[in-house]
């Protein structure tokens, strides 16, 4: 029999097990161009708490008594596609069940002499690419720069830090107890790592990297996000990756929700205009030129008078104004 893990209702809050619910049925048999394998490995990640809500970010879907979602690391068993043998090894999303059919769609072989096969569910598989492709290529660490990651020892984070570490960048880590602390430090090589359950974050923060944070990779959000933007280093840049922390609410929590952000993969960039005053001769010619030829508009909201200036700022900020707020102070 095949004894399989059922979805059973969307959690409220963090997930309790009465959420799932068990059933076995017969064992199935492949058709032409399906193998049938068994499942060594399941990966538990946290995105499968937004699967269960039906965050439409993931391809996977779920009706109340579907088998949960999952990837694993499973052996073949049986197989009557051309490209898989019994005895390989693979990984293949069965979900949460011992047996499952596949088609080949999106399968890879695992080399078991490469690491464990476990290993392709972590630091090898989608966690660890996640780290290493958002650091590397998302964060851009240079040598000497300080990193900061959260969740800094789970598989994404301990990748990052490694990265990191590995490119001649200062690993600085985020963890939720000494013990994790210890482990980010001692075995994994971060320089440092705080504790955010003991004392003030950004205090703890301000110690660990006192020339400020380079790149900061975000895997929880929340108030942790929020004790790091107050740390950052000129031309920071920081890297959304998840936001565990927000995956069991209802609702998203106050302040601006950057759920979107990561759905999207937008970048969100600081701007300060006297970075750019090498642009200013640029922009008066070209905007200057599409004023006069009348395809640029623009609107006054002008007060007379220098006594009206208190007034009319007044204005400005209540957003009463309509156009740019000037104060006709003397005529040409
Ligand atoms: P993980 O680190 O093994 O597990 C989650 C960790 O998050 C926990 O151990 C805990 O570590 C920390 N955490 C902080 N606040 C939490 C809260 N309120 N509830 C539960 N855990 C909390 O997980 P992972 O697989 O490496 O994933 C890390 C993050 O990357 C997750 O947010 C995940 O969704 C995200 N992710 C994103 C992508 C993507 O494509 N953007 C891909 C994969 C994973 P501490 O005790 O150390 O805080």
């Amino acid at each position: 029999m095949n004894h399989r893990v059922l979805f059973a209702r969307i959690p409220k809050g963090v997930p309790v097990p009465e959420d799932f619910g068990f059933d076995s049925v017969p064992v199935p048999s492949p058709a032409d161009g399906q193998f049938l394998s068994r499942t060594l490995w399941l990966s538990l990640d946290p995105y499968y708490r937004n699967v269960m809500k039906g965050n439409q970010l993931y391809a996977d879907r779920l009706q109340p008594g579907d088998p949960m979602v999952g990837e694993t690391v499973a052996e073949i068993v049986e197989s009557k596609h051309p490209d898989f043998r019994p005895g390989e090894i693979v990984v293949v999303r069965n979900g949460w069940q011992e047996f499952a059919l596949s088609d080949g769609k999106g399968v890879a072989k695992v080399d078991p002499a490469l690491a464990p096969p476990s290993t392709a569910l972590g630091v090898l598989g989608m966690p660890g690419l996640t780290g290493y492709a958002g650091l590397v290529y998302l964060g851009e660490p240079k040598p000497g720069e300080t990193v900061v990651v959260s969740a800094a020892t789970g598989p994404v984070g301990s990748t990052v830090g490694q990265v990191a570490r590995l490119v001649g960048a200062r690993a600085v880590g985020i963890a939720g107890s000494a013990d994790k602390c210890r482990y980010a430090v001692e075995e994994l090589g971060y320089a440092a790592c705080v504790n955010y359950r003991e004392g003030d974050l950004r205090e703890q923060l301000k110690q660990a990297c006192p020339r400020g944070i380079d790149v900061y990779f975000d895997n929880v959000a929340g108030d942790t996000l929020a004790a790091v933007l107050t740390r950052l280093a000129l031309g920071a840049r920081v890297i959304l990756c998840g936001m565990i922390e927000a995956y069991s609410m209802d609702k998203p929590p106050a302040g601006p929700w950057l759920g979107p952000v990561v759905g999207a993969r937008a970048t969100m960039k600081g701007l300060v205009v006297y970075d750019w005053i090498h642009k200013q001769e640029e922009q008066r010619r070209v905007v200057g030129d599409w004023i006069r030829q009348g395809q640029f508009r623009y609107r006054e909201d002008i007060a007379e008078g220098i006594a009206s200036a208190p007034e009319a700022f007044c204005r400005l900020m209540r957003g009463e104004n309509f156009g740019k707020s000037l104060v006709r102070v003397s005529a040409a």
